[in-house]
């Protein structure tokens, strides 16, 4: 006879896959709940880009956390990769963040905006950066080198962390929908179904990325209030690689795949829960990049996709106990800092639900605090 779970986590994201190794690492039950295909929601759509700080809008105790996280990187996929049997490319290969001149004409004001002062970061003078990345062009003032920046195969992670996991005892259902989350009194003990079928648990974990907002409100939580980003990709095939480091701009980012594509992005626009690709989202990102790079048209032009950042309020993910559903926990909301966020999310929850560990880090992520856009 099959036993409950000790741990039911909703959604099979970076996010899901990450706190369910980490659970099953230390000897627990976990299922993972995934209401379509494992690892195809934004954890795949994204530019698996490593960087602890790339605009300079992120709260500082984000930026920290996500460096925090970035030092895991290494050894953490390392292992994953050892355990799952799945390549990641994972490489260091830094990002320049590139300032064009805000009194450019006509020039978008987002990529106007000055460089976050980076602590690794060497500064670039124009003449430096065109050496380094002949495609730069246009109004460019210079930039600044992050060197410790990585990236990688991001639509490989998930898939690595679910097999990873199943090799330690996780069992991962595809096609399952939670439309729902049981309590007994003040005690969460476990969810529904979207085919009526309840499944018991010890602890609940919500990670159902820019859905678990509407999850939580179904359930009458309002400790997680949630913004779906949407976010469109644009994939060109590059027999030579055009850009050898990440280059951000603004909104605008390059990133070169290791083994040649050219991925171009992003933009930034609350559209629901609606992650169809537009052709003004597509213009958007082309006219930004036509500003500062050359030859991008001559690219053979491959796909695009969109997918929905987990947004909060003050910017901060939601990770830690939900008030008032005891064994109820959040693990959600890291908006566009997921990837880089996952082994440090995945140790402090698992920290967390199997210690009872509340890492002073999960300080300004606790659900329920104070939310001064909310509050004010
Ligand atoms: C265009 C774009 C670029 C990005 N670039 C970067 C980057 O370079 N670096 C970085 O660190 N981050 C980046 N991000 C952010 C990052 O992708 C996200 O923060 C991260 O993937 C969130 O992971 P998640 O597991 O919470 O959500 P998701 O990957 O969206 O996973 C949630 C899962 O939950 C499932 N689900 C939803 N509701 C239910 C339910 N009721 N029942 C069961 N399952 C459910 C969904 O089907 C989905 O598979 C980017 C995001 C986008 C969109």
């Amino acid at each position: 006879m099959s036993r409950s779970p000790d741990v039911l986590v909703i959604g099979g994201g970076v996010i899901g896959g990450a706190v369910a190794l980490s659970l099953a690492d230390r000897g627990l039950a976990v299922t993972v709940l995934e209401s379509g295909r494992i690892g195809r929601g934004a954890s795949w759509a994204a530019a698996g880009v490593l960087a602890p700080d790339w605009s300079g809008h992120d709260p500082a105790v984000l930026t920290r956390l996500a460096a925090d996280s970035l030092a895991m990187w290494p050894e953490w996929v390392a292992e994953l990769e050892r355990r799952s049997g799945i390549g990641l490319n994972f490489r260091r290969d830094g990002l320049i963040n590139v300032q064009a001149d805000p009194s450019a004409e006509s020039l978008p004001p987002e990529l106007g905006v000055e460089p976050p002062p980076l602590a690794a970061g060497e500064r670039l003078s124009v003449s430096e950066l065109r050496r380094m990345e002949p495609i730069l062009t246009g109004p460019i003032l210079g930039g600044v080198l992050d060197g410790e920046v990585a990236q990688v195969d991001n639509p490989r992670l998930t898939p690595a962390l679910m097999r990873a996991a199943a090799d330690r005892g996780a069992i991962v259902r595809e096609g399952a929908l939670v439309i729902g989350i049981e309590r007994a009194g003040s005690r969460c003990v476990g969810v529904r179904l979207a085919d009526g079928s309840i499944l018991s648990a010890g602890a609940v974990v919500l990670a159902a990325g820019a859905w678990s907002g509407p999850l939580a409100e179904s359930i009458g939580v309002s400790a997680l209030p949630m913004t779906p980003w949407r976010g469109q990709m644009l994939l060109f095939d590059a027999p030579a690689q055009p850009v050898r480091r990440i280059i951000f701009c603004g909104e605008l980012v390059l990133i070169p795949r290791p083994h040649g594509p050219l991925i171009v992005g992003t933009t930034f626009e609350n559209a629901g829960f609606d992650c169809r690709v537009t052709l003004g989202g597509i213009a958007h990102i082309l006219a930004r990049a036509d500003r500062i790079v050359s030859g991008l048209g001559d690219l053979p032009f491959s796909r695009a996709w969109a997918g929905l950042r987990p947004g909060t309020p003050d910017g901060m993910p939601h990770m830690g106990p939900v008030q008032g559903w005891d064994g109820l926990f959040a693990a959600t909301g890291h908006g566009r800092k997921g990837i880089i966020l996952a082994p440090l999310c995945g140790e402090l929850m698992a920290r967390l639900i199997v210690e009872g560990d509340f890492d002073d880090r999960l300080e300004g992520c606790r659900p329920g605090r104070r939310m001064p856009n909310l509050d004010a």
